[in-house]
């Protein structure tokens, strides 16, 4: 990595750790202190390193997710579950994700806090990947287990807890789930950023109305911490109790929330990010074409 000029991390703790990294690993290495951009002196080079989070197009999700046709099919998905706040989940089959633990702490909430029976539904979509690698085909059994567990033990004639898609959803279809479910469980185990959870927030367009639960090992929390309920993906039972807490949690906490969120992500979206990144490659560019021009200058490379 240290061949390169400019490092980027999505957050100040990935970052933290590649700079622990190689002060440990590296003794030659000098990691000079420094406020927002780090440098890092190596045989003779000096590398530089920030925090780049990468954002989203907010912009064409929003207008994506306010389209009559999203609307349209919004609509129709709130109309099957009639009087149950929705929960979505959306994605990649990895380990990473954390979709078992996800499902073991919905089974213990339905378990623990019976005024949740009838009254909520998980629609959990997982994209197929990497299904012809056999570990993976045992992970996608294991979740298809827990899902048939938890619907067999608390399904009613009218109400079915857990909505399981193994497939992946097109963009309109995706937006439409994101605008019609009043909560986002976002909880990976460990995650760069996760954008499910900024574009979640970008189709919030109902009277910013979304509750985001999410995992404090995405990289993403590191920004939206401001307004998501935070938790630990691996604490089943405070997942659980966490997800009794945003159902009954009050609109104004909700709207505020999610407000908060929104601006973030518009913000520091993905052409701020692009920019950001640029410009400080940029500054590089110049600063070896000063170098360069210097008598007797040695550029490193
Ligand atoms: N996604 C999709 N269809 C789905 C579910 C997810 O196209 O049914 C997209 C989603 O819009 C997002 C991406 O998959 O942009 C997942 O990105 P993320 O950073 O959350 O996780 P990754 O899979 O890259 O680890």
């Amino acid at each position: 990595m240290l061949e390169f000029d400019l490092l980027g991390f999505q957050t100040r703790r990935d970052l933290r750790n590649f700079l622990q990294c190689v002060r440990r690993v590296l003794s030659e290495a000098e990691v000079l202190p420094s406020g927002g951009i780090q440098r890092i002196r190596y045989r003779g080079r000096e590398i530089r390193t920030s925090r780049f989070p990468i954002g989203i197009d907010f912009e064409s999700f929003e207008k994506g997710a306010a389209s009559e046709a999203v609307a349209e099919r919004a609509r129709k998905l709130r109309a099957a579950f009639p009087g149950c706040q929705l929960m979505v989940g959306a994605d990649r089959l990895d380990y990473s994700k954390g979709i078992p633990e996800r499902l073991r702490a919905f089974r213990d909430a339905l378990e623990r806090h019976s005024e949740l029976r009838g009254r909520v539904v998980l629609i959990q979509n997982v994209v197929p990947s990497r299904v012809e690698i056999p570990r993976y085909h045992e992970f996608k059994n294991r979740i298809d287990r827990l899902v048939g567990d938890i619907n067999g033990r608390f399904s009613s004639d009218t109400w079915l807890p857990v909505h399981y898609r193994f497939r992946s959803l097109d963009r309109d279809d995706l937006l439409a789930h994101y605008r019609a479910c009043e909560i986002a469980l976002v909880t990976p185990l460990k995650d760069g950023m996760n954008l499910v959870a900024k574009e979640y927030c970008a189709c919030s367009v109902d009277k910013n109305a979304g509750v985001l639960m999410l995992s404090q090992f995405a990289g993403a929390a590191e920004q939206l911490k401001p307004g998501a309920v935070l938790v630990n993906p691996y604490d089943v039972e405070q997942v659980a109790d966490t997800i009794l807490k945003v159902c009954r949690m009050s609109e104004a906490e909700r709207s505020a929330r999610m407000k908060r969120m929104r601006r973030v992500v518009r913000d520091q979206n993905v052409f701020w990010w692009v920019n950001s990144f640029l410009k400080a490659g940029a500054q590089l560019t110049n600063r070896s074409a000063r170098i360069a021009r210097r008598p007797h200058a040695r550029v490193a490379r």
